[in-house]
């Protein structure tokens, strides 16, 4: 690492004690940048990095609730708002038992360059709490989620911070936050991404995140010779990134073969498609089920705690969280031959996985960039909300598809004019911060 950018990691570690997700976010970061902060002095001049790794502002608060039993529970909430030097902050919320701030900062920091790499004028924030959704009644998720909001609202609006979903936070938690907000506020500013299709959400909103993370995996296997079409995939997670990860493989004729959650995983040779695809949406959808079901319902290998990376595949979807890739799924996978690995997870490769899987010369879409098409089709709900129109679901699609395509053409290209052609860790990277960057140097320092 340069001697700047190693300063500037080293102070973040000394400031930030206890936060290991967020050293790991930023030292990732930092590294990959050298190549352009050595070409530019402009930005050492103007201490952007001592900047950047800071949040503009960092949102801790109390969340009480009552349970069903009559019972008072206080969880924790968070909202980090990390940079707005290029538009209002964006990003979503987690509600997992795991929730703590060095999480929400590693997300948030990852978000600035994410959001900026979609081409649309967004900022880059977080948030959450350790609430666990999972096992709670829709009443207790109700009265935690207005709970939550009734403090949040003070932080957001539609030109100051618009929140979303993240793991725990679907479609059920963000319609409960909203109608909190508007009561709060007497207003229907759209200020949560996300929202039903009845009440200001956008079509295909859903599938983004799944999606894109298939769109970008073709654009990276074009630059092989290669298609989509015929392909071996394995997928984990089995929330709402996996579910349209697998959608989006069958509609273009590949075959995904396993899914996970946090209790185990499934094996299914034959792929996840047709009614057995219909039975797994429902299933997690309107059930709130566990994957094993699948196994059981279609006689198909389940692995109690094992993930999937020692399946045999061409094309690997980690879709789950963070550092769920570790070396030797890593090694496991480069040795089975897979040719791409498109994150729609944020950070799920530990940097030892990344350092193998950069060194193996396969193709590897870093989070930031592979999974970017959740932010941009929220962007693109802020964008029908503000004109006041629904566009169609194929409108919605197309423009999803180009931001997909340009975000790789930007971070291809970044890769090979910096110096490391092929690696799209420091292209994203590189392409997201120099704009943010400029802007903050362009708006004086603040
Ligand atoms: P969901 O809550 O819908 O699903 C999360 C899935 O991951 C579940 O299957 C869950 O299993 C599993 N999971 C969560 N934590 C763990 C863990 N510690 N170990 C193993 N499995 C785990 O979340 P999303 O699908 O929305 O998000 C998945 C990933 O994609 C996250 O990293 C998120 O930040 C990222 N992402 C999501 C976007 C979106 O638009 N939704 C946008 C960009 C990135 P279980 O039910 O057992 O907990």
């Amino acid at each position: 690492m340069s001697e700047y950018a190693k300063k500037v990691y080293e102070q973040v570690k000394a400031k930030n004690p206890g936060q290991p997700e967020f050293h790991q976010a930023v030292n990732e970061v930092l590294e990959s940048l050298i190549p352009c902060l050595e070409r530019h002095s402009i930005y050492k001049k103007n201490k952007i990095l001592e900047r950047i790794v800071e949040p503009e502002r960092q949102v801790m608060f109390r969340v009480p609730w009552v349970d069903d039993n009559n019972e008072i529970q206080v969880n924790r909430g968070f909202r980090v708002q990390f940079n707005s030097a290029i538009g209002p902050y964006k990003g979503g919320l987690r509600f997992h038992p795991s929730v703590y701030l060095g999480i929400i900062k590693f997300l948030g920091f990852e978000q600035i360059y994410k959001n900026s790499l979609t081409g649309l004028p967004m900022g880059g924030a977080k948030g959450g709490s350790d609430f666990d959704p999972k096992g709670k009644s829709d009443n207790e998720v109700m009265r935690f989620c207005q709970s939550f909001m009734l403090e949040l609202y003070r932080h957001v609006g539609p030109f100051k911070d618009v929140p979303a979903g993240d793991i725990g936070v679907g479609d059920r938690e963000i319609g409960y936050m909203y109608g909190q907000y508007k009561k709060i506020l007497n207003s229907t500013d759209g200020v949560l991404t996300g929202k039903g299709l009845e009440y200001g959400g956008s079509l295909i909103r859903p599938e983004a995140t799944g999606y894109g993370a298939v769109y970008f995996a073709q654009e990276m296997l074009k630059t092989k010779g290669e298609e989509i079409k015929g392909k071996v995939a394995t997928v984990s997670g089995s929330g709402n990134v996996a579910q349209y990860t697998v959608e989006k493989l069958n509609q273009l004729g590949a075959k995904a073969v396993t899914l996970s959650d946090s209790s185990g995983s499934i094996y299914d040779p034959d792929g996840i498609t047709g009614k057995k695809f219909e039975f797994f949406l429902e299933l997690k959808q309107l059930k709130r089920g566990r994957i094993k079901e699948y196994a059981d319902e279609f006689n198909v290998e389940y692995r109690p705690n094992k993930r999937p990376w020692d399946i045999k595949c061409d094309l690997a979807f980690p879709s789950a969280t963070q550092n769920e890739i570790e070396k030797q799924d890593a090694q496991n996978l480069v040795n089975n031959g897979v040719l791409s690995i498109s994150e729609g997870a944020n950070m799920p490769s530990t940097p030892e996985a990344v350092e193998i899987f950069l060194g193996s010369g396969i193709a590897f879409g870093p989070g930031k960039a592979a999974n970017a098409g959740g932010v941009a089709t929220s962007g693109l709900e802020m964008s029908q909300n503000s004109l006041r129109l629904s566009w169609t679901r194929e409108e919605v699609d197309e423009r999803l598809h180009q931001i997909m395509i340009n975000i790789h053409k930007n971070a291809y290209e970044a890769a090979k004019v910096y110096g490391k052609p092929g690696n799209y860790v420091v292209g994203a990277n590189i392409a997201g911060f120099l704009k943010v960057a400029n802007a903050m140097i362009a708006q004086g320092y603040w």
